[in-house]
């Protein structure tokens, strides 16, 4: 299902939740439907969106689990940190897929993603555990901790921390997240458990989820106004595992580290995300406090879709990604595009009336269709090496193109630097696009002048014409033309002359430099040539009037 290990891309899976009581009895109607055998969902008649996954109104938690996650579990074994993260508006089904909620009573058939994650992960320790036994071989060991944090109007807040002051929601929290040299992130202050059982992971999650920071807002009653974070983190101790001569050649390092010593370590974390509602304000009628959370919750989503369509965007990824924008795109760094697989479950509501919200959740998650992640083992020191190496590999490319390009230059001295020539292009470039739209803005003043003028002349003279008693619409319309065709003219003779000029000035300049080159004065005839042309024309004006002024007598008599 997921690609070769070191090239796999984010997957997206949409779950339609089922209509709810309410929705039923207040007739809302149902404008979802999904094309049978395909993973593409319909919204209205029209609008068509294809995903990796997607999950109908009548599906079920087991089939969301095996689908999309148990393969990260895996992988997690293997040195992959995962992220699995939901999406979509209030009221979504966000809480009830990933399994974040408190609830107590939940039968078998509804526990969400991370109950059944948790149930997975112990079952597959377990069973390591004993094939090794069973092979005669020394079991793996297993540490596995538990961080459950919150995002809360920028604010990272620890779920797990019971000292806590629950009222104190807008105080600072002391906790850090910091990035270590092979770009993985890690936090300080964070209340880290160390859980031994399913049982006891499963507490640990209740207790966490009850503390969660939760108002109401019209959309629904224990809608969640924050960003809950469920990591788990599992560090393996294993014997390692005979590498094949086939792969010698590109693992050479890891091979090499591994003889050394017969152990290796193996860590990988996985995420559970259950993103804040991503309805748009208006719709929940929120004011004031509520209004300032809502503007931090969308920042943040904000955030993460600008990271996703940057990680999707090859050009964009080489450069620049927006992790720093917000804590959670930050705290997500390296589970979006890093050392990662990642999926995003964007729920959505089968109902007509969020038609809107809908459609702003499949645009959302269309984004981040196309982002591609470079997938590694948390392999200790091997990787890092190896990691490092591939930076150092790029930085040169970059280096080297550089020095091609001719950005970077070695002087007669053998010192290199940034050539001067490459900063004063860009000033270059910079000034003559500002140029060129001076230019645009002072020609179309100036065709607008020209009209003006025209139209002042030709009034001009069709006022002395009326005064002799003398004008009628055809002259003046005549008048008019001409005017126009002399106006037209004499700025052709304004643009000739200057053309002329700037040929007479290159004329000049070579023949100070050949002095074979003998110039002549043959431009100079054109002006004269051009206002001859001018005059002919005010003459042929002159004639045209006179005949039609003898046309009006004769008429008259
Ligand atoms: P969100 O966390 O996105 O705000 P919730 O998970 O709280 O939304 O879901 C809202 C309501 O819809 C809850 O009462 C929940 O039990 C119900 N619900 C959501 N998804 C499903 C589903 N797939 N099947 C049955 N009920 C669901
Ligand atoms: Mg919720």
């Amino acid at each position: 299902m997921w690609g070769a290990p070191d090239e796999s891309s984010v997957r997206v899976a949409v779950r339609i939740r089922p209509q709810l009581a309410k929705e039923k009895i207040e007739g809302c109607h149902i404008c979802t439907s999904v094309t049978p055998g395909e993973p593409q969902v319909f919204l209205g008649k029209d609008k068509a969106f294809t995903f990796d996954y997607v999950f109908d109104i009548e599906s079920q938690q087991e089939q969301i689990y095996t689908q999309c996650i148990e393969k990260l579990i895996e992988g997690c074994f293997e040195g992959y940190n995962a992220t699995v993260f939901a999406y979509g508006q209030t009221g979504a089904g966000k809480t009830y897929t990933m399994g974040t909620g408190f609830d107590v009573n939940i039968i078998e058939e509804e526990q969400g993603i991370i109950s059944r994650a948790v149930k997975h992960l112990f079952k597959s320790i377990e069973e390591k555990k004993h094939t090794a036994i069973k092979n005669g071989l020394p079991p793996p060991d297993f540490k596995v901790n538990a961080q459950f944090l919150e995002l809360y109007n920028e604010e990272v807040l620890d779920l797990f921390d019971t000292t806590r002051d629950i009222d104190a929601k807008n105080k600072k929290s002391n906790i850090r997240i910091h990035e270590d040299s092979t770009g993985g992130i890690y936090t300080v202050g964070v209340t880290t458990r160390t859980v031994n059982t399913e049982s006891e992971m499963m507490q640990c999650l209740k207790l966490g989820a009850l503390s969660r920071t939760t108002a109401s807002t019209q959309m629904n009653v224990q809608s969640s106004r924050s960003h809950a974070i469920f990591t788990i983190h599992l560090c393996q101790t294993r014997m390692c595992p005979q590498i094949d001569a086939e792969n010698a050649t590109d693992n050479k390092v890891i091979s090499e580290s591994s003889q050394l010593n017969e152990f290796e370590t193996l860590t990988a974390k996985f995420h559970f995300v259950d993103l804040a509602g991503s309805e748009r304000l208006k719709r929940t009628g929120a004011t004031g406090e509520r209004a300032k959370e809502g503007i931090s919750i969308n920042c943040g989503l904000l955030a993460l879709g600008n990271v996703i369509s940057a990680l999707g965007d090859k050009s964009k990824r080489a450069t620049h990604v927006p992790y720093r924008d917000s804590k959670l795109t930050r705290l997500l760094q390296d589970s979006l595009g890093g050392n990662s697989q990642t999926i995003m479950i964007a729920c959505v509501s089968p109902s007509d009336r969020d038609f809107m919200e809908t459609l702003n959740t499949l645009k959302y998650a269309n984004r981040a269709r196309n982002i591609k992640n470079k997938v590694m083992v948390n392999q200790d020191r091997a990787s890092q090496q190896i990691n490092a190496l591939r930076s150092e590999i790029t930085r040169l490319q970059m280096e080297l193109m550089e020095y091609k390009t001719g950005k970077r230059i070695i002087d007669e001295e053998g010192v290199e630097s940034i050539n001067d020539m490459f900063h004063e292009n860009a000033m270059l470039q910079t000034e003559n696009n500002n140029l060129r739209v001076r230019i645009k803005a002072m020609q179309e003043t100036v065709d607008a002048l020209r009209t003006r003028i025209t139209q002042l002349v030709s009034d001009q003279a069709n006022q002395v014409l009326a005064r002799a008693g003398e004008g009628n619409e055809e002259i003046s319309n005549m008048i008019h033309s001409y005017i126009k065709e002399i106006e037209d003219l004499r700025a052709k003779l304004l643009e000739s002359e200057a053309v002329n000029e700037n040929l007479r000035k290159n004329l000049t300049r070579a023949t100070a430099r050949s002095p074979y080159f003998s110039g002549s004065s043959a431009f100079s005839p054109t002006i004269l040539s051009s206002d001859k042309e001018t005059i002919e024309i005010i003459d042929l004006a002159k004639k045209d009037l006179e005949k039609l002024k003898r046309k009006e007598k004769k008429k008259k008599k």
